[in-house]
C-alpha cells in the first residue's frame, strides 16, 4: 500500500514551518497526525508511515504503549497492565506478520503451560501450549465428557474461522452470523453438563472484563484459539514492545511527541484538519496547533467524541449513545517485587485462582497472578522475583469518594489470599504498590478505567461496534473502543484496517460510517430515555452485584 504523494501535494501539506518543543522541531504540517500511543496508535503509525506519509504521533503520558508500557521501582521493571501477547512471537499468523512487515525486533518468550486454573476440590489444571495435549487433558480429567469434548472443540474450531473473516476479515458469513448472539456460557452449557469442566472451559474468561454469560462466544473462540499458535511475553517487559514500535515509526521518518495532550479536534467544513494540543508540564503548559489532512484516534472513544470532537461536531446524541453503551469492568492491580522467594512456588501459585464455580465468582473473589520474571528475570534484580496480581473490579469511578480506603480494602483482600496461597511471601517484599481503576483512567485516559473498550458481548461486536470510520470525513478510531474489539490481536487489527482505509483512499469509509451513526441516531432518539443515570446502579444492569457495589 503506497499513500499517493501528489495528491497531498496539492493540497499545500508538506511541511513548512516547525514548532519547537521541548528543545525539538516538529511540524506544524504533516500528512497523519495520530493521537496515543497504544498500541492501536503505534502500529497505525508504523503502517502510515511505511505507506510513504509524514505521521506525528502525540501521547499525552510521557512513556509510549498505553496499557502497554512499564514503569521502574528500585530496579525492578513492572508490566502496567498487559502481559499476555497472543500470536505476536509466531510470524505465521496475521498479527506476526505485520511486527515482521514493519521489523519490529522484540524478542517473544513462550509461554507454556499458557495459564493455571485453581479451584477448590480440584488440583490445578495448567494448560498445556499443544492443543492436542490439551484436549487429551480435558479428556482424561473428565472421561464421561470426553465425547462432548471433541464436539465443543470442533464446532469451536469453526467458530473461530467463520469468526476471524467476520471480524478480523470483514467477510460476513452465515455461519458468524448464526453464532454470533451466543455467549461464552450459552454454548459451554449447551454441550457440558459437569460444572467443573464448564468451569474450567471458561476459567480465564475474567480477562474479558466481562462475565463469561455476558462475553461473546464467537469472539472468545477466535481468541482462545489463538494461544495455541503460541501466547507470548515480551522480553524486557511490555515497554520494550512498546518503545520498539515508536522506534520504528522514528526510523520511517515518523516524529512522535510524549506529553502533548490533544485538547481538540480541528473539524472544518465536516473534515478533520489537524489538533490543538496543550504540552503537560507543571510549570510551562503551552498550546499548538498541528495541521493534517488526516487524523487517527487511539484515545477512548467517549474522550474522543465528548472532548475533542466536541457536542457541537458529533450531536448530543452521540455522547447520550456512547454512555448507553457497557464498557467492559476495570482491573485492581498489585505489583509485587520479592527478594529470595521460592522462584518454583510462585511458578506453581501462578494463575487464576477461584473460590467456587459460580461463574460471578470472577468480580467478586477470582484473581490472577502472574510471574514475569518466569519468563524474563531480567526484568528484576538478581535474586529477586515479581509477581503481578490482576482482580477484575465492578467499579464506577463516580461511586468511590474514597479510594485510598478502596485501595486498602481490596489489597487486604487480596494480600489474605496470597498469603494462604504463599505462607511467608511477605517477608520477601521489597516493593509492593497497588493500581485501581482510577490509576488506569488516570494514565490512559480510558473511560471508567475499562480493561478492554467497551464489553465484548454479542450485541457490542461486529457491525453494532463503533466504527473505525467516524462522521468527520477523515478522522479514524483505531484501538480497542472501535472495531473490531478489545485485546492486542484485535487492536493490531483496527490499525491495520485503519492504515488500510487511509492509504487506498477509501471513499467508501465516511459513507459505511455515516449509515451506521444515521442508524444509531435514529434508535438513539427514544433509547435515551431509558439511558441509565452515570451514578445510578442501572448502568450495570446485568450486574449480580449491583446492590451492593456501592
Ligand atoms: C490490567 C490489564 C491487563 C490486560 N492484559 C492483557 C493481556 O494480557 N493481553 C491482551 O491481549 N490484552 C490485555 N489487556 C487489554 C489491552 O491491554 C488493551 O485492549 C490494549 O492495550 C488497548 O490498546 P489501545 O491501542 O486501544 O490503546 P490504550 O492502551 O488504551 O492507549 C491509549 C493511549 O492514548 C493516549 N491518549 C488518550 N487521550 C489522549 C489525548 N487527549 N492526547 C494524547 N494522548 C492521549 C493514552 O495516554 C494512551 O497512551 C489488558 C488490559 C488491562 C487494563
Amino acid at each position: 500500500m503506497e499513500f499517493d504523494r501528489s495528491e497531498v501535494e496539492e493540497r499545500g501539506t508538506e511541511a513548512s514551518m516547525a514548532h519547537v518543543i521541548f528543545g525539538r522541531e516538529y511540524p506544524e504540517q504533516v500528512d497523519a497526525i495520530v493521537i496515543g500511543s497504544g498500541i492501536g496508535g503505534l502500529v497505525c503509525g508504523n503502517l502510515l508511515a511505511r505507506g510513504g506519509m509524514k505521521v506525528l504521533l502525540l501521547e499525552r503520558h510521557f512513556m509510549l504503549g498505553g496499557y502497554c508500557s512499564a514503569f521502574r521501582r528500585k530496579g525492578f521493571i513492572f508490566d502496567a497492565a498487559t502481559h499476555n501477547y497472543p500470536l505476536l512471537g509466531n510470524p505465521t499468523t496475521l498479527t506476526g506478520k505485520i511486527l515482521r512487515e514493519l521489523e519490529i525486533p522484540t524478542e517473544w518468550v513462550k509461554m507454556d503451560p499458557l495459564d493455571r486454573f485453581h479451584f477448590p476440590g480440584l488440583p490445578t489444571f495448567a494448560v498445556p501450549a499443544d492443543f492436542s495435549q490439551y484436549l487429551e487433558k480435558l479428556k482424561s480429567w473428565f472421561p464421561e465428557e470426553a465425547a462432548t469434548v471433541d464436539r465443543y472443540f470442533a464446532e469451536m474450531r469453526q467458530a473461530c474461522l467463520y469468526g476471524l473473516l467476520y471480524y478480523f476479515k470483514g467477510v460476513d458469513n452465515e455461519q458468524a452470523r448464526r453464532l454470533e448472539r451466543y455467549t461464552i456460557t450459552e454454548k459451554l452449557d449447551e454441550h457440558f453438563r459437569d460444572p467443573r469442566i464448564k468451569a474450567i472451559l471458561m476459567a480465564d474468561a475474567p480477562h474479558w472484563g466481562s462475565l463469561a454469560n455476558r462475553t461473546s462466544y464467537l469472539f472468545d473462540a477466535m481468541l482462545r484459539f489463538s494461544y495455541f499458535l503460541g501466547s507470548y511475553y515480551p522480553r524486557g517487559g511490555s515497554q520494550k514492545f512498546a518503545d520498539d514500535l515508536g522506534r520504528a515509526l522514528i526510523a520511517q521518518g515518523g516524529k512522535i511527541l510524549k506529553c502533548a495532550a490533544v485538547q481538540q479536534i480541528l473539524v472544518e467544513n465536516g473534515k478533520a484538519q489537524g489538533v490543538r494540543i496543550r504540552t503537560v508540564s507543571k510549570r510551562f503548559p503551552q498550546e499548538y496547533v498541528f495541521r493534517a489532512p488526516v487524523v487517527v484516534s487511539n484515545a477512548d472513544a467517549v474522550h474522543t467524541y465528548r472532548d475533542l470532537i466536541g457536542e457541537e461536531q458529533c450531536g448530543r446524541w452521540m455522547i447520550d449513545y456512547l454512555k448507553s453503551l457497557q464498557p467492559t469492568y476495570p482491573c485492581f492491580l498489585m505489583h509485587m517485587g520479592l527478594r529470595g522467594a521460592d522462584a518454583a512456588a510462585l511458578e506453581t501459585a501462578s494463575g487464576y485462582h477461584w473460590s467456587s464455580y459460580d461463574l460471578t465468582d470472577a468480580i467478586r473473589n477470582v484473581f490472577n497472578i502472574f510471574v514475569p520474571t518466569h519468563y524474563d528475570p531480567n526484568v528484576a534484580p538478581p535474586g529477586c522475583q515479581i509477581i503481578i496480581i490482576q482482580k477484575t473490579t465492578p467499579v464506577r469511578l463516580e461511586e468511590i469518594s474514597d479510594w485510598a480506603a478502596h485501595k486498602a480494602a481490596v489489597e487486604q483482600r487480596l494480600l489474605e489470599r496470597l498469603r494462604e496461597i504463599l505462607p511467608g511471601i511477605e517477608d520477601h517484599i521489597v516493593v509492593r504498590l497497588s493500581a485501581s481503576a482510577r490509576t488506569s483512567y488516570y494514565y490512559t485516559n480510558n473511560w471508567q478505567g475499562a480493561r478492554l473498550g467497551w464489553e465484548m458481548s454479542p450485541g457490542q461486536l461486529g457491525d453494532a461496534r463503533l466504527p473505525n470510520a467516524t462522521p468527520v470525513e477523515n478522522l479514524y478510531l483505531t484501538g480497542h473502543w472501535t472495531q473490531p474489539g478489545g485485546g492486542i490481536t484485535p487492536v493490531i487489527i483496527s490499525a491495520q484496517r485503519v492504515a488500510r482505509m487511509i492509504l487506498k483512499g477509501c471513499l467508501t469509509a465516511a459513507d459505511l460510517a455515516a449509515q451506521y451513526f444515521a442508524f444509531r441516531s435514529a434508535a438513539v432518539t427514544h433509547h435515551v430515555e431509558r439511558v441509565p443515570s452515570e451514578d445510578s446502579n442501572e448502568f450495570w444492569p446485568h450486574h449480580p452485584l449491583s446492590s451492593s457495589a456501592k
